[in-house]
């Protein structure tokens, strides 16, 4: 990823992509205090747009304030960054990384006199998930690694170190050969994928976990506003148990990196239609909610006409 052509944008100046380095004393380096976005671009037939861009940005100044990183630019600023670096690397799709993290001038815990940074690069994404992978999903396991509590750190916050107990949760899962992992809250309730949300389909309402031991995910909102408003689903956010989802008529995961791809199997249960069936990929149903919602959010990711984007066409940001 780092030796090619290419701009960054870090601290309001460009950087070219290759001589984009960092001092081996960089505090976030070294504990993991920084926080950081994932955010999309889509081209689409009126354009290149960034996806709630204007939420991600949001996001990313919340999160700085919960971990007490003083900061300087303001949403405008980055906003404008994002969208100048799609322009100045030729990109129409990407996926943009804004990162904020805390500079080499110590590394004492107190982290005083320090300076703070914001980098934002810019890459394209490519097929990141498969057409087969979308209409296929995903085999999950439980992880035995336990979610974040509120009170050993904070949900709300998109911060690096958090993702030391994803990587954990997901390669355990992905050595025992699946694809996922569905992590629990200490208390045991569902709590989120390795960086996705998760929800399930039961008797025609959607369930997710409420937002104590999960990101409160973009992705997770847009898939709330476009099943309530445009489909007219009823939507509960609560406390789920895992063999709800083994129950469950259909269950999926969002991110913005993996966007909604159907959770297939958890534990070895097949979910859905699947129950009791021996284990086979077969892709989705094409009138289930999973793939209705998937074309929705196709539709309204890049602009396309239709009821998506009549609703929620201000999630779009010209390019
Ligand atoms: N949970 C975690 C831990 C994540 O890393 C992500 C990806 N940002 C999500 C959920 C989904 O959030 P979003 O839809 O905002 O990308």
């Amino acid at each position: 990823l780092h030796d090619r052509d290419g701009w960054l944008w870090h601290d309001a100046e460009w950087l070219a992509w290759r001589d984009a380095h960092t001092h081996l004393l960089t505090h976030s380096l070294h504990y993991g205090m920084g926080c950081f976005e994932g955010v999309r671009a889509y081209a689409g037939p009126r354009g290149t747009h960034l996806f709630r861009v204007v939420e991600h940005t949001r996001r990313l100044l919340d999160s700085a304030h919960a971990l007490d990183i003083p900061l300087s630019y303001s949403a405008e600023t980055l906003i404008e960054a994002q969208r100048q670096c799609l322009e100045c690397n030729g990109l129409a799709n990407a996926y943009l990384k804004p990162t904020i993290y805390l500079g080499a001038e110590g590394l004492g815990l107190r982290a005083q006199g320090l300076t703070t940074h914001v980098m934002i690069p810019a890459w394209d994404l490519g097929d990141y998930i498969s057409p087969q992978a979308a209409s296929i999903g995903l085999r999950a396991l439980t992880s035995s690694w336990a979610r974040h509590h509120v009170n050993i750190s904070m949900c709300r916050a998109k911060t690096n170190g958090h993702y030391v107990n994803s990587m954990l949760a997901l390669n355990t899962a992905v050595k025992a050969g699946f694809d996922e992992t569905i992590m629990l809250d200490p208390e045991g309730y569902v709590a989120e994928a390795s960086a996705a949300n998760v929800f399930l389909l039961r008797d025609g309402v959607l369930h997710t976990p409420e937002v104590t031991s999960c990101l409160q995910g973009i992705t997770r909102d847009s898939v709330i506003c476009l099943a309530r408003e445009v489909l007219g689903i009823e939507v509960q956010e609560r406390r789920i148990t895992r063999d709800e989802l083994y129950i469950a008529d259909e269950a999926f995961v969002t991110g913005t990196a993996a966007e909604i791809l159907p959770l297939r199997e958890l534990d070895g249960r097949h979910i859905g239609a699947r129950a009791g069936a021996p284990a086979v990929d077969k892709p989705i149903a094409k009138d289930s909610l999973t793939a209705r919602l998937q074309h929705l959010y196709r539709d309204v990711t890049r602009g396309e006409p239709g009821p998506a984007t009549e609703a929620f066409g201000e999630w779009l940001t010209p390019a």
